[in-house]
């Protein structure tokens, strides 16, 4: 697949991905209005109830009050009543509204008639929510009820923490005109659901909750996903460069033997039994570096296999430093460098294999060798750790960016630094040697800077741990 492609899923996908999102996030928004605009009906209806319900309470009143006045009065003055006949109520209302102005119909409003008028009607329009209430007069520019209190002037100021309280009712959403008439509007009842937000949204947390927990598990495994395709293309990359370079790396020698042969079997060399001998010599070299390229692919597959087959036993890291030291130092010498030995550690026999970590040192000296242009100055040094013994290989070589450094103990993995392609390699070698201190108990560590060097850490435990 190629990168395009790649992109092309990804950008698709994450577009894909938004708009849903989006588009839940409206339906859920769609949903808490269409919720809030039932809401906003009822508690309207109900309002519109209390409101007409006061208005009869008051007027109620009012009449059983003119009745009683007018018994004592015509009782009192020794008059019968029109009796049988009892004053038309429609007739005495109309006198009634005469005398009760509508400000006067706000302030007889009874607070416990009023408290359980809108208790009754909430109830029935079946909102069971918190409220707070108040009647706010507009002749005194106070409320005069508050929460089925009688209530003190908000605008006294001496009670300011009065005002604190009030302050949302204030804002109320919901409000409704008293016993207004076409020339008057004595006040209004004010209602207010604290609530009322979170009511609402908590309807459709669950929904909310989980279509958020959904995304969030697809946007996660969507990011695993184009985790693993760019793995696996970075994988297959440097697969492709390691069969390229190890083709390349047989040709040289399949050329080498194939001409040696053809040299030994012309007729005027098989006779010749020097050159003979040194044709066959340079078919052996040849074979045998050929042998060791199988030798490290072979090896990688047996620690991928996790078939080690190490055997342990008594070895003197400091003889083995110093064999390592002789072969590595001619090719560094061609090159005008050096090689050094600083070996400080006390006590160098450890319990290990001898050929892998043989093998280990050979391979950190011969990286310091082949990444270093141009004369190689390399340090190997031992000293003691407790429980163990540490090696460190120094060069003055290249060295190694720092985002490259987490990934060269990985198999395949070659710096890609344009100007060294030269350096021949499978990328295989580091990724050994860590495989190796690690069946050992130990570990590999990497300090480098670009450009001046780099030193390649290796602590080995003195003894193994049973297990
Ligand atoms: P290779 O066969 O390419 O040498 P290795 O696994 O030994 O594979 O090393 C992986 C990569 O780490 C190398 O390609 C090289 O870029 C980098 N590297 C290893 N050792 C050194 C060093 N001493 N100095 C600079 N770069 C190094």
């Amino acid at each position: 697949m190629s990168k395009k492609v790649i992109w092309a899923i990804i950008i698709i996908m994450s577009t894909s991905l938004v708009g849903v999102g989006m588009i839940q996030l409206f339906w859920i928004k769609w949903s808490v209005n269409l919720d809030e605009k039932n809401f906003n009906d009822k508690v309207i209806t109900a309002l519109n109830r209390v409101k007409d319900r006061l208005r009869q309470d008051v007027e109620d009143r009012a009449y059983s009050e003119l009745l009683k006045q007018r018994t004592e009065t015509s009782l009192s003055s020794g008059k019968e009543m029109d009796s049988p006949f009892k004053p038309e109520r429609t007739k005495d209302m109309n006198s009634l509204s005469f005398f009760l102005n509508p400000s006067e119909y706000l302030e007889a409003i009874d607070k416990d008639k009023l408290d359980l008028f809108l208790r009754q009607e909430l109830a029935d329009q079946g909102i069971d929510l918190k409220y707070e209430y108040g009647v706010y007069s507009n002749e005194l520019h106070s409320y005069i009820i508050v929460n089925g209190n009688y209530a003190v002037s908000i605008e006294d100021t001496t009670k300011s923490s009065n005002v604190a309280e009030l302050s949302p009712l204030l804002k109320a959403e919901y409000r409704i005109s008293l016993f207004a008439n076409e020339f008057s509007e004595p006040g209004h009842l004010n209602l207010y659901f604290p609530n009322k937000t979170r009511f609402l949204w908590s309807s459709v947390f669950p929904i909310l909750l989980s279509s958020t927990l959904f995304t969030v598990l697809i946007l996660f495994c969507f990011s695993y996903t184009v985790y693993i395709i760019f793995r696996q293309k970075k994988v297959s990359e440097m697969k492709t460069d390691f069969i390229n370079n190890m083709t390349h790396e047989f040709k040289t020698p399949i050329a080498t033997i194939s001409l040696a042969s053809d040299s030994v079997l012309s007729p005027s060399i098989i006779h010749d039994e020097n050159k003979v001998r040194r044709f066959i010599n340079i078919i052996k070299q040849e074979n045998l570096r050929m042998l060791s390229q199988v030798e490290k692919v072979l090896q990688m597959g047996q620690i991928e296999r996790n078939d080690l087959n190490l055997k342990f036993g008594e070895l003197d890291i400091h003889e083995l430093i110093e064999d390592a030291v002789v072969n590595a130092g001619l090719k560094v010498q061609a090159k005008g460098g050096s090689i050094h030995a600083d070996l400080r550690a006390k006590d160098p026999v450890i319990l290990a294999d001898h050929t892998h970590i043989g093998s280990v040192i050979n391979n950190l000296l011969d990286n310091a060798e082949k990444y270093t242009p141009e004369k190689p100055e390399i340090t190997i040094s031992t000293s003691d750790v407790s429980n163990g013994i540490q090696i460190s290989v120094k060069d003055n070589g290249i060295g190694i960016p720092k985002d490259a450094q987490k990934h060269i103990f990985e198999k395949f993995y070659r710096v890609p630094t344009g100007n060294v392609h030269n350096v021949k390699g499978f990328g295989l070698g580091l990724s050994y040697v860590k495989a190796m201190v690690e069946a050992h108990g130990g570990h590999i560590q990497v300090k480098s800077e670009p450009g001046k060097g780099s030193t390649f850490t290796v602590f080995l435990p003195k003894k193994q741990k049973t297990k």
